[in-house]
């Protein structure tokens, strides 16, 4: 173990003792606790070699979830493959804020999640709401296949359906409307993202990442088609990045919704912003109505 770790601290790796420990035990079929009384203990060919390709590949700067091919998310576990986003703590923001925003957990919601991968938001969001049931789209048909082996290994295979769409594509729902929309959209300028940590850029699939030029291509897209498909009293809540939280705000405006919130992560950032639709009751005030007149 202290072998990896000296060779995942030359290779750069942010924290080589965490991941030497984490990868060592869970690959000898235990928790992050397994050699703590056990720390002479002696290896086996079968492991030795196990445990030498991952550390070759944690060494790669290929992230410890990907090597195990899990990870944890909302205290759930979720199966990762090459085609999926790796679930990052900061998403659990916008778990948190919907079910913030949401007046009653128990009530039967219909939830969509444009751009799926794993699944975990919607399926982080189901498990805390045991009448909603929900659908993820994704253009990747790898993706969907995690995200449905997700749910039946979370139980929720009867309350999640998971559909080959992209961001525009047929998102009417069985009866036209959706009460929650969410999105973690690729958002990262294409230009910036060679620059990114190597676990990202070279282990997260490009098309999960790459927001175009200036990073809001996604939300072009799918903004609109969310605000054409949101029920009356819907929400939408949408993952951003640094610094896009006011041209984001501006394309849900222009798409006819209104920003309501933004939630910041762990670290400060405004991570997440939520809207509902406008009500048209909002727009036929006084004021409205003369800034109308005057054109
Ligand atoms: N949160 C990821 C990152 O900053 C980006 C994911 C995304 O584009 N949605 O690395």
């Amino acid at each position: 173990m202290a072998e990896a770790s000296r060779r995942f601290a030359a290779a750069g790796v942010e924290e080589p003792r965490r991941d030497a420990r984490l990868l060592v035990c869970r690959l000898l079929g235990g928790g992050p606790e397994l050699l703590l009384g056990h720390p002479d203990r002696v290896l086996d060919a079968t492991e030795a070699a196990r445990i030498e390709t991952a550390v070759v590949r944690r060494a790669a700067r290929e992230p410890v979830s990907r090597i195990l091919g899990q990870r944890e998310f909302w205290s759930l576990s979720f199966t990762l493959n090459s085609e999926t986003l790796d679930p990052r703590p900061d998403s659990e923001t916008l778990v948190e804020a919907v079910l913030a925003a949401l007046a009653d957990r128990k009530a039967p919601l219909r939830l969509l999640d444009l751009g799926s991968g794993s699944g975990c938001l919607l399926l982080a969001l189901l498990s805390e709401l045991p009448q909603a049931s929900g659908v993820g789209i994704d253009i990747s048909a790898a993706a969907l296949l995690i995200a449905e082996e997700n749910a039946r290994q979370l139980n929720l295979q009867d309350r999640a359906v998971f559909r080959e769409r992209s961001w525009d594509g047929g998102l009417v729902g069985d009866d036209g409307f959706w009460d929650v929309i969410v999105s973690n959209p690729p958002y990262i300028a294409t230009a910036e993202i060679a620059g990114l940590a190597p676990e990202v850029a070279g282990y997260d699939p490009p098309a999960a990442l790459d927001g175009g030029p200036d990073g809001l291509a996604a939300y072009r897209r799918l903004i609109p088609a969310a605000a054409a498909v949101l029920a009356p009293e819907g929400l939408v809540a949408l993952e951003i990045g640094h610094g896009q939280a006011e041209a984001v705000e501006g394309l849900l405006k222009a798409a006819g919704l209104l920003p309501q919130r933004r939630a910041a992560d762990l670290s400060g950032n405004e991570r997440c912003l939520l809207a509902a639709k406008s009500l048209p009751e909002a727009r036929i005030g006084p004021d409205f109505a003369a800034k109308e007149s005057r054109g």
